[in-house]
């Protein structure tokens, strides 16, 4: 399964040729363009915010423009670099599919992509290590896991039709709050495992 199939692969991770510089250099991350035409990026894993705004000099961001970093429940950190805006801030609890930010090109950067990484650690500089030895590959990293948690990736358009046949009669139907807000939750619940964006907060 492939974590990033609604993206084009711009530059996969490892040893490469710096598009800026030409010279051989090691890429912390993978640089995806989004094929969705609104830009958004949503949170591949769950986690808590720790960073969301440009990256300082020396702050282990520097040259990543916009950055939003989370935390997730192993103490990894995940990277999305280049924003053009942030949609979240420090101390948001995100879900896996709640919205991150919009694609961008801000910082070192050559055209709006999205450079994802993940940092084995959080500090010091918010892990950032001259090596590869601070980073993981974020595919495998993903692959693994999406095992682990059981998430199964729920198909699109399986997890819409479910939601129009029977959750939105059954929300139009229900008679108390508590229970349009339960089958609510629940639309949410298979947004998020088919990879969608939340709707109901
Ligand atoms: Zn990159």
């Amino acid at each position: 399964m492939n974590p990033f199939e609604s993206f084009r692969l711009m530059s996969p991770f490892g040893m490469r040729i710096d598009p800026i510089n030409k010279v051989p250099k090691f890429h912390r991350g993978i640089d995806l363009v989004t094929t969705s035409s609104s830009g958004q990026l949503y949170a591949f894993v769950a986690g808590e915010v720790i960073h969301a705004k440009e990256g300082l000099k020396g702050s282990g961001f520097g040259d990543y423009g916009i950055v939003v970093a989370i935390k997730d429940d192993k103490g990894y950190l995940h990277c999305y670099a280049h924003l053009s805006m942030a949609m979240v801030q420090v101390g948001d609890k995100l879900l896996r599919g709640d919205k991150v930010g919009l694609q961008g090109s801000t910082g070192k950067s050559t055209g709006a992509h999205l450079h994802y990484e993940i940092r084995k650690a959080c500090a010091p500089s918010f892990g950032y290590t001259d090596t590869e030895i601070g980073v993981v590959e974020p595919t495998k990293y993903l692959q693994d896991y999406y095992a682990k948690v059981g998430l199964s990736k729920v198909d699109i358009k399986d997890a819409n039709a479910i939601i129009e046949k029977y959750l939105k009669p059954a929300w139009g139907a229900a008679k108390t709050p508590e229970e349009k807000k339960e089958i609510g939750r629940l639309a949410d619940e298979l947004r998020v495992a088919s990879g969608q964006a939340k709707q109901n907060g």
